[in-house]
């Protein structure tokens, strides 16, 4: 009996779930899935049948935390990443509100891991009524105290926000980070109006600097959970009870000629840029 107790009160078994290195892919069930990038601690496993790469094994909520700090945004976690000083790309922002706003018009909007706030400041300043959230309390602080923003730290279900109420949700660089993307995406869904749009950008698992580098692209990283391609992306979406799915084919934002601005778009055009941007909208009933 004492031994039985004892075993129960070392097991952890959301965490040593997670913690497997699963054979069977965690968005279409297909068994087995390959290996594709190993990197000694963990792997990138592939699944043929959807598409999706995923890290094995997965981190816990608690090592999410512990990577998602202050130092993670301002470059003492990684040198070459520093958020907070390069992280901001305001003519990226500028063309990406336009392109929701014509589809839209403006409202109320919701950046989920909107880290250090530069999209919702640009949000804000195109007339949205904007709100940020982070997992990184130190991130939902820093947009509160620079841009006198709302912005809410913590877990998306236990969020005080109200249901229904936002009319666009965006996750930029956020959804390769959850331990679980299709219940984040029915959170999400659930704080959009009916008929309100939720808008992705994840590093595309198919793009050109994939392709090319291969197990060196810089997007493989520990704190990487998930690798979507246009087609699981899709899938994860309709999974999730979203609909009328599309890419987000955006003209110029970071190419500084317009030549550099077209070849940008046609990337995306033929699905292989490095970002890979969707929407979709929650069904009207
Ligand atoms: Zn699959």
């Amino acid at each position: 009996m004492t031994g039985a107790v004892a075993r129960e009160s070392t097991a952890r078994p959301t965490s040593d779930a997670q913690r497997q290195r699963r054979s069977s892919c965690p968005l279409c069930g297909a068994e087995p899935v390959q290996s594709r990038f190993d990197y000694g601690a963990w792997d990138v496993a592939h699944c043929r049948r959807c598409g999706l790469g995923f890290a094995r094994p997965l981190l816990s909520d608690e090592e999410l935390r512990a990577i998602h700090t202050e130092e993670y945004f301002d470059g003492r976690f990684t040198e070459t990443q520093n958020y907070l000083e390069n992280g901001d790309n305001r003519p990226l922002w500028d063309v990406t509100l336009d392109w929701i706003e014509r589809r839209t018009g403006r409202g109320r909007l919701l950046d989920v891991g909107c880290g250090c706030g530069f999209f919702l400041r640009s949000a804000a300043e195109h007339g949205w009524e904007a709100t940020g959230f982070d997992a990184s309390a130190w991130a939902a602080d820093h947009v509160r105290t620079t841009y006198g923003l709302n912005a809410y730290t913590g877990t998306l279900d236990g969020v005080p926000l109200p249901v229904g109420h936002f009319d666009v949700i965006t996750l930029w660089s956020t959804l390769e980070h959850v331990t679980d993307p299709i219940t984040t995406l029915q959170q999400v869904r659930g704080f959009l109006r009916p008929g309100g749009m939720v808008c992705i950008g994840v590093p595309n698992y198919r793009g050109w600097s994939v392709k090319l580098k291969g197990a060196k692209e810089s997007n493989f990283k520990r704190e990487h959970l998930y690798y979507f391609s246009g087609r699981s992306l899709r899938r994860a979406l309709t999974d999730a009870g979203f609909e009328h799915a599309q890419r987000m084919l955006i003209f110029g934002g970071g190419a500084s000629s317009t030549a550099g601005s077209l070849a940008q778009y046609l990337l995306r055009r033929f699905g292989v840029s490095n970002q890979l941007m969707l929407a979709a909208r929650r069904p009207l009933r």
